[in-house]
């Protein structure tokens, strides 16, 4: 079952306490994919300029990725700078420079359009909605935005909205989308305009799975060490989908463990700068961190009704 990402493919550089980089391989396809390929298949439909150098495509392509929808254009790459604070909690973006991404019109090739799960990364929701023409009949479709397009295209977003399974979004950008500052409100607002379901990430405090009558949270997981949060959540939506893909299952309890794919691959990523983190993972260790994660929430009730 193909699994289908459009979204940005950049060159990032990041300043985090622990050290820099300067155009390295990023941007929200990218690190989806990244993710996403440890589980299944992954195509790319993106956009690079004649500066984005030729090994950064191959070590997506190493990762089995299929770069058929990658279009090379005259013109500068996407470039993002991003400064992180102490606590890895908050970043605040020094410089965006959309250069050949300003341009962007996705074109999905032939061989993608039957792909059955789709991922709309955060791009203007117009092209979002243009890919939703090209593919044929998707079993699922999930989508992220950014506070940018809450703000700018709030119409075409809502229209987005009614022909999506799945909003994916931070706990800011869905209290900023309904105009609720509580997280729950705001997920039964979003799914009262057309998705099934609402994944609100929510960083170090994990991500929780809300449709009309439950819940699911799963946490962060654990670690010691983090050293760039970038891609975190485009690694978590891969996980996710690639988990998905691979068991073409997309039943109550499929999309839990789907949620701890996503927490897991998640977790690979931010132990890394760039997708470094994500470069060497296997399915073994991803198999082995979410049986790590069952071991975290796992708990029996006290049957004796003691107190
Ligand atoms: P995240 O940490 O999940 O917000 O994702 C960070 C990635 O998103 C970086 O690799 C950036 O290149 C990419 N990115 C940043 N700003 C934008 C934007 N306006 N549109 C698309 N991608 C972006």
């Amino acid at each position: 079952m193909g699994l289908l990402v459009v979204g940005s493919i950049a060159l990032d550089s990041v300043i985090t306490p622990f050290g820099e980089t300067a155009d390295a391989l990023g941007g929200a396809a990218v690190f989806f994919a990244m993710a996403g390929a440890v589980l299944h298949p992954v195509q790319v439909v993106g956009v690079v300029g004649n500066d984005f150098p030729e090994a950064h495509l191959q070590k997506l392509a190493a990762r089995g990725v299929d770069l058929a929808g990658v279009e090379g254009q005259p013109g500068e790459s996407f470039r993002w700078k991003a400064r992180y604070s102490y606590d890895l909690n908050s970043r605040e973006t020094l410089e965006t420079r959309l250069g050949v991404f300003a341009d962007f019109q996705p074109r999905i090739p032939e061989k993608f359009r039957d792909a059955k799960f789709v991922f709309l990364g955060n791009i203007d929701p117009e092209l979002q909605l243009n890919v939703l023409d090209q593919v044929k009949q998707p079993k699922l479709v999930a989508c992220d935005t950014m506070n940018y397009w809450i703000q700018g295209k709030k119409d075409l977003l809502l229209e987005l909205l009614r022909h999506i399974d799945i909003l994916m979004v931070n706990d800011s950008e869905a209290r900023e989308l309904s105009g609720d500052w509580n997280v729950y409100r705001a997920a039964h607002w979003i799914l009262g305009r057309g998705p099934k379901m609402v994944v609100i990430k929510q960083g170090e405090h994990g991500a929780l799975l809300v449709d009309p009558t439950t819940m699911f949270k799963v946490p962060a997981y654990p670690l010691q060490e983090v050293f760039d949060p970038t891609g975190a959540g485009d690694a978590f939506a891969g996980g996710f989908m690639g988990y998905l893909a691979s068991t073409g299952d997309v039943s109550d309890a499929s999309l839990r463990r789907a949620m701890v794919y996503g927490a897991a691959l998640g977790s690979f990523a931010v132990e890394a700068f760039g997708v470094e983190g994500l470069a060497d993972v296997t399915l073994a260790d991803v198999r082995a961190r979410v049986r790590a994660f069952k071991d975290l929430v796992h708990f029996d009730m006290d049957e004796a009704n003691r107190p």
